[in-house]
């Protein structure tokens, strides 16, 4: 079994923690907060170890009650590897004491780019990691559009991406995040970080990006046209994205008109916390006009990078193949809508 630690346990760290723990080659060593909040409580109820991230701040636990099973360098001392879902910024300082303890480690894309040896995409580059000391899990944007980009390439060759991204604020438990009543061209210049990004997994691929925020916590909105170097049918574009396993393609009958309605959807169908892992992409939107592609896809930004955390563990561990390794994660978390 796989010995797996998450570094910062939240938003994507305790859903990391939660998809590992489904795995039938993985176990989570432990999980290292900084604070004795709701959710270093909850992974004590799950049974999770708890490891204090910042030593100064022990007695806080002790204060609370909560039971620390060690400090995050003995945490990191006994893992395989280390899943870091620290806020922006702090994986990349996490670094050296990763090397230190010659603890391979992924890291978040709030990262820059250059933090890590390498960034990651299961479907686009999981062959290009492996043996890796620092590997990159990119944006939930990036994800979305780098899902949707591989196989369009694969099939149909891609001339260019041209991809409007209308980001949510905030996360649902970010109050302090907005805007609260605008719409903001947000960056105002282009490109948008997001296609320099998606550059780190296509070096080659010709994408420009441009980004808004909206007073929206739900998920993102993608507005995409892709220029094709074919000329396929939309119907045989819908066919090909309802084979990919992170992609949904929406059948119009179920009438999900909106991010709001997919997250009940997911709410109905059991999922955790509402996750919603795959790109969801609006069936009747996807339209050829002669070489170009267009298409609306809504991406759930606290969920989709989760199962591509799970197969960045063994890419870089190289303990499964790609496609043996995206089966065992779809199955042990019950991806596929
Ligand atoms: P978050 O704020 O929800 O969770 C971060 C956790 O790390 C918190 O529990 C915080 O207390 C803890 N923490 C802070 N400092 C720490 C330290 N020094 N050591 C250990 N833990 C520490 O953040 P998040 O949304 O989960 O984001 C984590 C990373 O994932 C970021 O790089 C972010 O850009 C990326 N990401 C976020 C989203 C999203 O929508 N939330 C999507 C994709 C990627």
């Amino acid at each position: 079994m796989i010995q797996v630690a998450v570094n910062g346990y939240g938003t994507i760290g305790k859903r990391v923690a939660d998809a590992v723990r489904a795995q039938p080659d993985m176990e989570v060593v432990g999980v290292a907060k900084t604070r004795p909040n709701f959710e270093a409580e909850t992974a004590v109820d799950k049974g999770y170890p708890l490891y204090a991230a910042i030593e100064d701040r022990i007695e806080l636990f002790d204060d609370a009650g909560i039971d620390l099973a060690g400090t995050v360098d003995e945490l990191v001392a006994e893992a395989d590897i280390v899943v870091d879902a620290c806020p922006s910024g702090i994986g990349a300082d996490n670094v050296a004491m990763y090397r230190e303890h010659d603890t391979p480690a992924l890291l978040q894309g709030g990262e820059d780019a250059d933090a890590a040896d390498a960034s990651f995409n299961a479907r686009s580059n999981y062959d290009t990691v492996e043996g890796a000391d620092v590997v990159r899990v990119v944006s939930c944007n990036t994800t979305g559009l780098s899902r949707l980009v591989k196989p369009l390439e694969e099939a149909y060759g891609v001339e260019k991406v041209r991809a409007t991204l209308v980001r949510r604020g905030g996360d649902p438990a970010q109050t302090g995040r907005g805007p609260i009543n605008d719409i903001l061209p947000n960056p105002v210049g282009l490109p948008s970080h997001h296609g320099p990004d998606v550059n780190t997994i296509f070096p080659d691929l010709d994408i420009d990006t441009l980004g808004l925020k909206v007073p929206a916590t739900l998920m993102h909105m993608h507005s995409i046209n892709v220029t094709l170097e074919d000329r396929p049918s939309a119907d045989a574009v819908r066919d090909l994205l309802e084979r990919e396993s992170r992609t949904f393609v929406i059948p119009e009958h179920l009438d999900l008109d909106g991010a709001g309605a997919i997250k009940e959807y997911a709410m109905d169908r059991g999922r955790p916390r509402a996750d919603v892992w795959e790109n969801c992409i609006w069936g009747e939107s996807v339209t050829m006009e002669d070489d170009d592609l267009y298409l609306f896809q809504a991406i759930h930004q606290e969920s989709d990078v989760v199962p591509e955390n799970v197969d960045a563990i063994r890419a870089v561990l190289g303990t499964d193949d790609q496609a043996s390794s995206i089966e065992t994660t779809n199955d042990a978390m019950g991806v596929g809508l």
